[in-house]
């Protein structure tokens, strides 16, 4: 059985990190890739759990390296996936990037064989109290989120699926199906 890279797209609180971390747990043979950025950690967050944190000279130096599969800008900071991780991996296991649109269509470009799943929320409504309701950001933070939550939505078309997040045990198992099929396929 071979190796599937998937992105996972979505805007912020859509229930993205709870779909692919509850995964990844139950399956040995798919892993999550952390991500390189500038950005400060939150309160709880640890450096190669949810990212390795990096200052913007590092940064730099890895992309100068090309040690970079795709990297994007967000809200003044760096966000990048790690090349040689995530063909080192493919090796053996189906790897998860949880990233945005951009990062995500640019990823396709390097590895055309990337599966593109977007996560979408029942209601945009509902996703906008959610984000404001997490408390883990600052009010002009939830700002840029939710102009930028249209603009995710909005790019759906460009993805391979798209998972409306209603229950989150029917998400994961979605998301798994779509894994699996890949991998019989080839
Ligand atoms: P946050 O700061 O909330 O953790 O992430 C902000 C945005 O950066 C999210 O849209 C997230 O998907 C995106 N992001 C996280 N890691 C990467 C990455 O490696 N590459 C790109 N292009 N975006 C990323």
């Amino acid at each position: 059985m071979e190796h599937v890279l998937l992105v996972v797209s979505g805007p912020s609180g859509v229930g993205k990190g709870t779909i692919v971390k509850t995964l990844v747990k139950r399956r040995e043979d798919v892993v999550e890739s952390v991500s390189c950025t500038t950005r400060a950690p939150r309160e709880g967050e640890k450096h190669g759990r949810e990212y390795f944190f990096l200052t913007k000279e590092e940064f730099e130096k890895r992309i100068e390296e090309n040690d970079f599969l795709e990297y994007d800008e967000h809200f003044g900071n760096f966000y990048g996936t790690p090349k040689s991780f995530v063909k080192e991996t493919l090796k053996t296991k189906s790897v998860i990037l949880e990233i945005d649109v951009v990062g995500g269509l640019n990823a396709k470009k390097e590895i055309p064989q990337t599966v593109l799943v977007m996560i979408a929320p029942p209601s945009i409504e509902e996703l906008k109290r959610r984000l404001i309701g997490r408390g883990t950001e600052s009010k002009e933070e939830i700002e840029n989120r939710l102009a930028r939550l249209e603009y995710e939505l909005s790019q759906k078309d460009k993805y391979d699926y798209v998972i409306v997040n209603d229950d989150l045990e029917t998400a994961i198992r979605d998301l798994e199906s779509i894994i699996d099929g890949k991998q019989s396929l080839k």
